[in-house]
């Protein structure tokens, strides 16, 4: 890794401080800033209001250095995945889910993960190694700057990032935190607080700690309705477990500024999590919770044990919730065709092995379809 500082992985207060400590006037700091997130630059020359002797001085001692494209597809339905790698070959992936005016998009903080979650695929991989905040933040820069940035065109195209792709955001907390610094920011991206999200499986710890730091929106992957089951799908569950966990996720949102619901993460699983009893179970639950519910149909991928419920039980769940005075929403399965939807996140899969795993599934799909 090279010893020169990238510009994308500073806050601006971090920004600030550097410039000061290489003598230069510290009102600079905001003007850079806006070039890189706002302007999405890539290259000091294009910073027209900074001096000449400054973009040589930052050009000898820093880079701006975002992550390189191994592949990028688009999806039928708009949706389009980035697989992207950082210096040291590791791929991580990145997803833009285009709808209608907001535009999400789903971003990594880890190479692969630690969790083991029995029912996604990224787990598959296990853990390789944290991102960087540059890392982290650097997807978004590298899609503003594929699909347009609000000072470039004028439209928001990001409206709303999620840290729900590969990887546990807690467990990667300090650069998690600083990247959320930088997406709030005015100077930065700009986004709202109701419109970064930090999905977590529920590590307490973590989630303890952003209290009082980050002011974002919460999503919590819970996935079942107690915890001999739950420690089953998540198995963190078994060191964090749910009359730990709800606690904590209620004091977030007593304090968090930003939102006052936490959405609810449930993937159903035919004849697992899926039955009318749990539906009940998890009203029950979640009596106290000021929350919405995102179910979310299960996206298979190759080797695994479970599957997608049936429409007419993830519509049965959804109603006895709606019933109780919950919000459901059923997440659409969007970029399933490139396999970006939820979970299907593998970073080091070639392209070899993938197009086999997508041949894989269009087969299963149409054994699925005749035994209906
Ligand atoms: N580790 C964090 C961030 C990942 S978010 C978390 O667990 O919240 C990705 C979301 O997609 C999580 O809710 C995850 O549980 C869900 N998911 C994982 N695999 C899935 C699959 N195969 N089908 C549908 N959803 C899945």
């Amino acid at each position: 890794m090279s010893d020169r500082l990238n510009l994308l992985d500073l806050t601006r207060e971090e920004m600030v401080d550097f410039f000061k400590e290489i003598d230069e006037k510290p009102f600079r700091a905001p003007q850079v800033f806006k070039w890189l997130h706002q302007f999405v630059a890539d290259d000091f020359e294009q910073m027209t209001n900074i001096s000449k002797a400054l973009k040589v001085k930052l050009s000898e001692i820093c880079d701006i250095k975002g992550p390189e494209i191994i592949s990028e597809q688009l999806s039928d339905d708009g949706t389009i995945k980035w697989a992207l790698k950082n210096g040291d070959g590791q791929a991580i992936e990145t997803v833009f889910i285009p709808d209608g005016e907001r535009g999400t998009l789903c971003i990594s903080s880890q190479v692969g993960c630690a969790l083991d979650c029995s029912f996604c695929s990224t787990a598959q991989q296990g853990f390789n190694r944290n991102l960087s905040t540059a890392e982290i933040v650097g997807q978004v820069w590298l899609a503003a700057r594929r699909i347009g940035a609000l000072r470039t065109t004028g439209k928001r195209r990001i409206s709303n990032v999620v840290f729900m792709g590969m990887g546990e955001p807690l467990l990667n907390y300090d650069a998690v935190v600083k990247a959320c610094d930088i997406l709030l920011d005015d100077f930065g991206y700009g986004l709202s607080k109701r419109r970064v999200t930090i999905s977590t499986s529920g590590v307490v710890p973590g989630l303890n700690k952003l209290i009082d730091k980050a002011d974002v929106a919460l999503a919590l992957s819970l996935h079942a309705p107690n915890n001999e089951l739950r420690d089953e799908l998540v198995p963190i569950n078994k060191k964090y477990p749910i009359e730990v966990l709800l606690p904590s996720v209620k004091q977030y949102l007593d304090d968090s500024k930003a939102s006052k619901k936490v959405t609810i993460e449930y993937v159903m699983l035919r004849g697992v999590n899926d039955t009318a009893a749990h539906a009940r179970e998890l009203c029950r639950l979640l009596k106290d919770i000021p929350c919405k519910i995102n179910l979310i149909p299960f996206n298979p991928f190759p080797q695994t044990q479970y599957q997608t419920s049936t429409q007419k039980d993830i519509d049965k769940f959804g109603d006895i919730m709606i019933k109780k005075g919950f919000v459901v929403v059923t997440r659409r399965t969007r970029g399933d065709d490139i396999d970006a939807a939820c979970g299907q996140l593998v970073g080091q899969v070639n392209d070899r092995t993938r197009r086999e795993e997508r041949k894989l599934r269009k087969m299963e799909k149409i054994e699925v379809k005749t035994l209906h």
